[in-house]
């Protein structure tokens, strides 16, 4: 191979090659074969939108008229291959027919792809998922550099794969297997992808050029799907087996509440047994889907991940992370950031504790990685009863039980041993952050760095400045959240943050409804209408009724408005050791399995219930947005999402608020103040932000 080709085939950005670059793709000439190189233009991450078919449209004009062999697609990207369709062009479209032709004119371009009479192969490294893949799978071969990355997430934003990917997947590979994966919206890593036979063959970078050769000369038979998984396409089989998936999905995703699957599921069902029908009726069910409320608010929802996302960018320079207390919480973000590939040093003196954590910890590592990223993960979190990891640390976050006491004891241990430009965080929920850094000998390196439960299923952190944090210390922590794949939101230090001030009238609102009689599964099925993913009753427990009730009391100390009372009951349990699920009974009891035993709901719940609920909740949220607490109402939105699973169809709070119309909501409140109680009296807010 000639320097410049080996150049050229460096995923890093072309820089110095003989390829004549366009817009949006680079073409190579490699004696006979030609390689097309997709480089969007200004961005990290491929994406696909319109000048880039139409440029790619144009290229396949010359490969048509050619005389090549063989066409190979790349791309030169370092993340990747492309991430699938630019989001962005989904954004307010109007009409149907609009979106009609749109989908039409990608589809004619990957059609044209997959019609090539000259073989074609992709070369894929990092992820190469959406319509990444399905650019992939209408080429003869799939070549995997051993980093790639597979998958459809279209499902998590309303959608299906639209670019034929529905059918070609489901012809390339069992099809159970292709629809468990779009229905999921989970990637498959590269060695996995053979062994599902989606791609051909997995290789590193320095094998690329002799795999490209090894399948375009014959010499790798393509994995067949096998004749029993290719049966499961037959009519009569794919009727049992889709009533199968939308029980199943209905656990997930409600089909009252969210289409995608289901219209994924009917497609199949109705069009799997022939590649061409199933190709036609994708585009239309893919049309039918974009412009409903649940897809436009979901792909919103990607956008708001985006603008959290920004929050964390760049390197924090943590390495080391050393946590203290292995309970809860502890055990839960020493876990993940070694999952990411930190080195996690963990304290506690119960022995019991850090035996839970390194237990509960081997379990997260099994369900997420295999062979040597395993090991090496189990390698990185490291139990430390005696906390020699203090000395090495780059970051220590504290996440000891609840008292400020006990906090500034640990605190004075720790700043004895730390080293200079090490930042100090603490996890707490309900604890005032400048009366946290009150006798710390460096305050400016303490910051708040607020985790939720669980830490591997809910992405927001808040990362919370007191008076004299320095600029240096908050930004080390949001990065930090960001090295280790959560979304970090800045916020001000003031009781219970955002999510939990929003969080808390929710809860306690529950808790008096069970004071008033109440069946508890009927509180959790009002809430679960709406859309939330548990009801209040069951987060409680989940959260720990401790915290909860720790929450609730610096809240209603804190706050100068009424919060719903708290039921001597709940403090009872929590002073007879009933702290919910970590300790298998709270306000329900729990099986070997964590999950709660509930009785069957008695009575359907109402919508005056859900809005005694989901009501306060919003109010609580406005409060924030105009007290200053969070930046403004999107961030607001996205934190209700990613640190409570929020609805997300619902677009978050806010979001909903204004779809509802703020007038309504404002007045609905008011009624409430009216039945219940000043705790309902609604913001300021609302009516600034009817306008
Ligand atoms: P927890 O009771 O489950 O765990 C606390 C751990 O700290 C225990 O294992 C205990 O043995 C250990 N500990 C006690 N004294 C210690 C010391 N001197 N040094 C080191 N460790 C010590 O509590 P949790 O729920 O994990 O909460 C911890 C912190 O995280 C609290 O500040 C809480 O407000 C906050 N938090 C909790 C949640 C939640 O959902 N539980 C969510 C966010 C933040």
């Amino acid at each position: 191979m000639t320097k410049s080709a080996k150049e050229f085939l460096s995923p890093t950005p072309l820089t110095g090659t003989t390829g004549i670059r366009g817009t949006h793709w680079i073409k190579h000439e490699d004696g006979k074969r030609l390689w097309l190189v997709l480089d969007r233009q200004d961005v990290a991450v491929n994406t696909f939108n319109e000048p880039v078919f139409r440029e790619l449209d144009a290229l396949l004009d010359e490969v048509e008229g050619g005389g090549w062999e063989a066409v190979i697609f790349r791309s030169a990207k370092q993340s990747g291959f492309a991430a699938g369709a630019d989001l962005n062009q989904f954004k307010g479209l109007k009409g149907n027919d609009e979106i009609k032709a749109k989908i039409e004119e990608a589809n004619a371009v990957v059609d044209r792809v997959a019609a090539l009479d000259i073989p074609t192969v992709c070369v894929a490294h990092g992820i190469c998922v959406g319509g990444g893949l399905e650019l992939a799978l209408a080429c003869d071969f799939i070549v995997a550099r051993e980093d790639a990355s597979f998958g459809f997430p279209e499902v998590l934003v309303g959608l299906h794969p639209g670019l034929g990917g529905t059918a070609r997947l489901t012809h390339r590979i069992a099809p159970v297997e292709a629809m468990k994966m779009m229905l999921t919206g989970k990637t498959k890593k590269a060695k996995k992808a053979k062994r599902l036979g989606i791609v051909d063959l997995v290789v590193p970078e320095r094998d690329i050029s002799n795999a490209v050769n090894a399948v375009l000369t014959g010499k790798v038979e393509r994995k067949s799907p096998g004749a029993m998984a290719g049966a499961m396409n037959f009519y009569p089989a794919r009727v049992a087996i889709a009533r199968q998936m939308r029980a199943e999905t209905e656990k997930q995703a409600p089909s009252e509440h969210y289409d995608s699957p289901y219209a994924l599921i009917d497609l199949w069902e109705d069009h799997g047994g022939s590649l061409d029908d199933m190709l036609a009726a994708e585009r239309e069910s893919f049309a039918n889907l974009l412009p409903t409320e649940t897809t436009q608010n979901l792909i919103r929802v990607f956008f708001l991940r985006e603008r959290l996302k920004a929050n964390g960018k760049g390197k924090s320079g943590v390495e080391h992370l050393h946590v203290v207390g292995a309970g809860t919480m502890g055990a839960e973000i020493g876990a993940w950031a070694a999952l990411q590939g930190m080195t996690v040093t963990i304290a506690d003196p119960s022995r019991e504790a850090l035996g839970k954590a390194m237990k509960s910890a081997s379990k997260l590592f099994e369900r997420k990685l295999d062979g040597p990223e395993l090991l090496a993960a189990r390698d990185r979190f490291i139990p430390d009863p005696k906390g020699d990891g203090v000395v090495s640390a780059d970051l220590i976050i504290e996440a000891a039980p609840e008292r400020v006491d006990l906090k500034h004891k640990i605190y004075a241990g720790l700043e004895a041993k730390m080293k200079p430009d090490a930042v100090l965080a603490t996890n707490t929920s309900s604890l005032d952050l400048n009366e946290l850094a009150k006798g710390l000998k460096n305050p400016e390196r303490f910051v708040g760095i607020h985790f939720f439960n669980p830490v591997s299923r809910l992405e927001l952190v808040e990362v919370v400045k007191q008076d004299k944090s320095s600029d240096a210390a908050y930004e080390t922590a949001l990065k930090f959240v960001g090295d280790i794949s959560r979304q970090p939101l800045p916020v001000k230090a003031s009781p219970g943050f955002l999510v939990n001030r929003a969080l808390m009238p929710y809860l306690g609102e529950a808790l008096l409804m069970i004071d008033e009689g109440e069946q508890q599964e009927r509180i959790d099925a009002a809430a679960e209408d709406f859309g939330m993913p548990m009801g209040p009753v069951e987060l409680a427990d989940q959260v720990g009724l401790d915290i909860c009730l720790a929450v609730a009391e610096s809240l209603a100390r804190d706050l100068d408005r009424p919060m719903p009372e708290i039921p001597q009951w709940l403090r009872d349990k929590v002073a007879a050791g009933e702290l919910g699920r970590k300790t298998g009974k709270g306000l329900y009891d729990y099986g070997w399995d964590g999950k709660p035993k509930k009785d069957k709901v008695k009575q359907a719940p109402t919508e005056a219930m859900r809005d005694r609920l989901v009501l306060p909740l919003l109010d609580a949220v406005a409060r924030c947005i105009d007290g200053g607490i969070v930046a403004d109402a999107d961030s607001a939105d996205a934190a209700m999402i990613f640190g409570t699973g929020f609805a997300p169809f619902r677009g978050g709070p806010i979001h909903y608020a204004r779809s509802r119309g703020f007038t309504d909501v404002r007045q609905t409140l008011a009624a409430l103040a009216d039945e219940y109680g000043e705790r309902f009296e609604p913001s300021a807010w609302w009516r600034k932000a009817e306008g």
